[in-house]
């Protein structure tokens, strides 16, 4: 089934749509978990690359625009090198999901430009909600968001009460304040190390991959919701054997929402600052990197002496899903930007209690993730029970 585009009269630049296969996963009472798939298919639009004058004369207005309107730029690693450089250049970060949210969420800014998809905006609206969030296309989605409608994934929960709920960030808000504890690739597994140490049992959402990966390194008894991210469901196990043939001395750097096949060769796994940081500090010259192929710009400015590689997929022949490049990441384009800034468009809105609701599991995550970085794993461990204290253990 094909989901209708909406008409865009408000933007002036031409943008090339895309339809979208994502898999919705198949849940019924009689099931222990959600097991089968259903293919579906949403859309994308990705704004036309602008001419070198115009690019310069975009990002020229956008620094203008971002002073006068104490503004800051926040954007995700899989966005247009563009929207990385210029941010970075005018006092905001590029970073992963992790980051954007306390960068967001600590800066004096009183607007927040996020270049990213939906979730990452309205993460950074329930932590900042006194601040104005735009959003370069709201209609930027993912495909973990879009397999874990709330109303399905709350009927689940509910069949489970004895399991404490971890859900990945990229989920609505609403799957958010269902959620005990919100998680991104970064902390994920000492989350639910530490719970499981506690006693919990887990229920996980969405991403299977990322959740299986968890659940070998941990041990945690968890069950899985079966969504999948488009981009590193597609790397092909046996093409990327061919090219690690070709290529002995080069290391696999793989994001965890990888196929298990994929983890399985990888000499480094973690969400996308772990991968930078693997390649910093990996023995060799020569990387593949299983993720999407926007964060192949930032390893390449910070080791311009190694060299990257995406891992191979069906290529971007096959679908559009195919091409190691998220097609909704794909529609933060700079002439959107400036657009939001001067206008005001696409200002991020979550209802109140929603935020109420959605920031504790958040909050909860920050909390456990600075102690984390501040004590060390043992004293992240021991917040757990006073993080969770209507929970204790199970
Ligand atoms: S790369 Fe995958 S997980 Fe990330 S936004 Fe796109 S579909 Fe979602």
């Amino acid at each position: 089934m094909l989901t209708a585009l909406p008409t865009r009269s408000h933007s002036d630049h031409p943008a090339a749509r895309k339809t979208v296969e994502y898999e919705l996963p198949q849940w019924n009472q009689a099931l222990p978990q959600a097991t089968a798939c259903t293919t579906r298919h949403a859309w994308a639009r990705v704004p036309a690359e602008p001419a070198p004058a115009e690019r310069q004369r975009l990002k020229n207005r956008i620094r203008t625009e971002l002073a006068k309107r104490n503004a800051v730029m926040v954007s995700h690693f899989y966005v247009h090198p563009d929207l990385q450089d210029l941010a970075e250049e005018t006092g905001g970060i590029v970073s992963d999901s992790l980051e954007m949210a306390r960068f967001g969420r600590d800066h004096a800014a009183q607007t927040l430009v996020v270049s990213g998809v939906r979730f990452m905006g309205e993460t950074a609206k329930i932590l900042s909600p006194e601040k104005t969030v735009l959003m370069p296309d709201q209609d930027a989605t993912c495909s973990l968001d879009l397999g874990c409608p709330a109303a399905d994934f709350s009927a689940f929960c509910d069949l489970h009460p004895d399991r404490t709920v971890v859900v990945y960030a990229n989920t609505s808000a609403e799957v958010k304040a269902r959620a005990d504890w919100v998680v991104t690739s970064s902390c994920a597994l000492e989350v639910v190390a530490a719970l499981k140490e506690a006693g919990h049992k887990i229920l996980w959402a969405p991403d299977r991959h990322l959740g299986r990966y968890i659940q070998e390194q941990t041990g945690a008894d968890m069950l899985l919701w079966n969504g999948a991210c488009i981009v590193h469901d597609e790397f092909k196990a046996f093409e990327l054997q061919a090219l690690m043939q070709e290529h002995p001395g080069a290391r696999l750097l793989a994001h965890p929402e990888s196929s298990a096949e994929i983890v399985a060769m990888a000499h480094a796994v973690g969400s996308t600052s772990a991968i930078i940081q693997a390649a910093k500090t990996l023995d060799a010259q020569e990387f593949i990197v299983a993720t999407d192929n926007g964060l192949l710009h930032k390893l390449r400015q910070l080791l311009p002496h190694k060299r990257f590689m995406e891992a191979p997929t069906a290529g971007s022949s096959a679908t559009c899903k195919s091409c190691a490049h998220c097609p909704w990441m794909a529609m933060n384009g700079l002439a959107d930007v400036l657009r939001v800034l001067e206008t005001g468009d696409n200002a991020v809105h979550v209802p109140a209690d929603l935020v109420k609701r959605a920031r504790l599991p958040i909050d909860r995550m920050l909390g456990f993730t600075a102690a984390l970085k501040a004590q060390g794993r043992h004293a992240a461990a021991s917040l757990v029970p006073r993080l969770v204290p209507h929970l204790g253990a199970a």
